[in-house]
Order: C-alpha cells, then sequence, then structure tokens
C-alpha cells in the first residue's frame, strides 16, 4: 500500500467511526444571532380553581405575583439577555411566595415536611439540571441549574443535593421556612380523608390538595428556548415520592429545534405520558404547531388516561400556547412588546 492509500483508508475508517456515533437528528440549534420574536410564558399551577372558590383578593395577590414574576424574566429578554436567566428569575419570585406550591408554600409531605423537586433545561445544548426531595434549599431552581452547569450529572437527590448546593455556595434553610398555615390546614384535610396509604384515597382526593407547581419558558433574542419548573410535590406525599417536575422529559423541557415546556398536574401521568418531551417531538417529527401539539397531548391523550393538569409552550418563533384540562391555572404570557396576559380560570 502506498502511503496516500493507506492514508485515505484511514480517512474513510475515522469518517465510518464518527458517522456511527453522529446523533441522526443534530439535537439543538446553535444561536441564530438576529433580533429574534422573544417570548416568555408562565405558571403557578393548574386544578380545581374556580371564581366561586377564589376571593377577588386571593385573585388580585395571584394575579399580581403572576404579573411580576412573567415581568422579571420579560425585562431580562427584552434587554437582550438570555432565555436561561428570565426561567430563573420568573420561577425564583414564585419560589419566594407564599402563594404557590414551591419553595417558600410548599405543601407537606404526610409525615409533615417538604421535599421540593426541581429541574431546568437549555434548548440550545439540551443541557439540563434537576434536583429531588430536597429539604433545606431555599431556591431548589438556583440549585437545577448549579447541577447543569457545574456538575457532571444531571439529576441530583437528597442529602447529596444538599451537601452539593453548600458546597455551590446556595443558602439552605431550615425545613420550617417552607411552613405556612393554609398548607398545614390542607395536610390535615388530607390526612383525615387518606387514614391509611390507600392508593384509590389517595386518587380521589381533590386536587386542590395535590397541584400548585410554577414553571417557566422563555425563547430570548438569539433564538434559544429554556424551561424550568419547580415544585414541593403533591400534599401527603409518601415514601420519597418524586413527581414529574424533576424528570427531564417529562415535567420539564427544551429544545431549539423544537419548543420548550414547563408542565404542572398529577405527575405519575405526567412521567408514565413523558408529557413535555411528547410535546416538542410532535412539533420536531411530525410538524405540529404548539397549539396542535400541546392539545392533543393535554385533551386527547392525557385526559382519556385519567391525568388532569396542563403546560405552557413556547417556540422558537415565540408562538405560545397554555393548554390545561382542569378547571384553571394559574398563568401569564407576553410575546414580544406586545400585551401582557394574565389569566387563571379557563375562559
Ligand atoms: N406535577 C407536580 C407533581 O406531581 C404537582 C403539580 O404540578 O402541582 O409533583
Amino acid at each position: 500500500m502506498t502511503k496516500l492509500s493507506v492514508f485515505a483508508a484511514a480517512l474513510v475508517a475515522v469518517s465510518a467511526t464518527l458517522s456511527a456515533t453522529q446523533p441522526v437528528y443534530a439535537a439543538g440549534n446553535t444561536d441564530t444571532d438576529h433580533d429574534n420574536q422573544f417570548a416568555i410564558a408562565i405558571h403557578g399551577g393548574a386544578g380545581t380553581i374556580t371564581r366561586a372558590n377564589l376571593s377577588d383578593e386571593q385573585e388580585a395577590a395571584y394575579k399580581a405575583k403572576l404579573t411580576e414574576a412573567l415581568n422579571a424574566g420579560h425585562t431580562i429578554l427584552a434587554e437582550g439577555g438570555t432565555s436561561m436567566d428570565a426561567v430563573i428569575a420568573a420561577v425564583q419570585i414564585m419560589e419566594d411566595s407564599p402563594l404557590f406550591n414551591s419553595g417558600r408554600g410548599a405543601v407537606y409531605t404526610f409525615d409533615g415536611e417538604h421535599e421540593l423537586d426541581a429541574s431546568i433545561m437549555d434548548g440550545k445544548t439540551l443541557e439540563a439540571g434537576a434536583v429531588a426531595g430536597v429539604k433545606t434549599i431555599k431556591s431548589p431552581i438556583a440549585l437545577a441549574r448549579k447541577v447543569m452547569e457545574n456538575s457532571v450529572h444531571v439529576m441530583l437527590s437528597g442529602e447529596g443535593a444538599e451537601q452539593f448546593a453548600s458546597e455551590q455556595g446556595l443558602e439552605r434553610v431550615s425545613n420550617d421556612y417552607f411552613d405556612t398555615e393554609h398548607r398545614y390546614q390542607q395536610l390535615q384535610q388530607a390526612r383525615e380523608r387518606l387514614g391509611v396509604a390507600d392508593k384509590q384515597a389517595y386518587l380521589d382526593l381533590d386536587d386542590k390538595y395535590k397541584y400548585g407547581t410554577v414553571g417557566a419558558v422563555a425563547v430570548d433574542k438569539h433564538g434559544n428556548l429554556s424551561a424550568a419548573t419547580s415544585t414541593g410535590g403533591m400534599t401527603a406525599k409518601r415514601y420519597g415520592r418524586i413527581g414529574d417536575s424533576p424528570i427531564i422529559g417529562a415535567g420539564t423541557w427544551a429544545d431549539n429545534a423544537s419548543c420548550a415546556v414547563s408542565a404542572t398536574g398529577h405527575g405519575e401521568y405526567f412521567i408514565r405520558y413523558h408529557v413535555a418531551a411528547d410535546i416538542c417531538s410532535r412539533v420536531k417529527y411530525l410538524g405540529d404547531s404548539v397549539e396542535e401539539a400541546g392539545d392533543t397531548v393535554i385533551h386527547d391523550v392525557l385526559l382519556p388516561a385519567g391525568g388532569t393538569g396542563g403546560v405552557i409552550i413556547v417556540d422558537a418563533k415565540g408562538n405560545v400556547h397554555m393548554p390545561f384540562n382542569t378547571e384553571g391555572m394559574y398563568r401569564a404570557s407576553r410575546v414580544g412588546d406586545g400585551e401582557t396576559e394574565v389569566a387563571i380560570y379557563k375562559d
């Protein structure tokens, strides 16, 4: 063999190896670097939220907090910041509020504690970070970001995650920092209804005891998508139960090539039906719009299976859709410099 033919044979071998290891579909996107239509959408949980069970004062308080969270993210986007910074800013405002089942207002476990879950995903790189069952982290979404950026892992849980938080210099609090009277009352009512750990009794529990997760999705001026979700899980959860919120593909998903999704609802169904990733796969492979993909999964797939809840979705062009199959979902959105939409009920 001449030197040249040895070189040619080596080249063929290298390119064969490379193509065998390349993904069939190049996920994510690079920056498009033009003035993209930026957009943000947030949720504060879905469930039996009707005018009859929310006073005017409560409604005003929820709308004010949703607006504050939306504006925080929107300002970052309008100034040319990243969708990652925008979703974190929006979620942290809701984590700090006792109104929502995340951070400060997290629900109680059956044993009277709080165990928090959160996750984040970057649609440009498909990097992700998640934490589950943490009890002392003031901002679980901040920890999820640290896991994504500063660890070699995607998901950390329990005491290990808390040790990592300390090493990363994140604020830790005692578990009773998350105590609120209204969530405590919900636990008492739920425990009365549950008695022993009965599967059917738990399924029959009114969803006001279950939901309230927060989340945000955004696309920035560079065309990059991000999604973030943070929760206390479900009231009276036991045995270290973990829901969909920290599970990448179930409660959270972002891919520049399709869309970004954050979910809220009965987590077990969102895990089994892989809701967030399923919506984005429909956009990516079937060419569905975010409306078509979101409505199909929430109304035609999830509901007949018994799964209740909703999602917020944004795509790279700034299209926003927020479908839910419950009576209400705390939600807000704003596309570019357009109108701010804040809503709670179905109509
Ligand atoms: N999806 C959350 C969970 O199952 C609950 C919620 O959305 O409020 O943990």
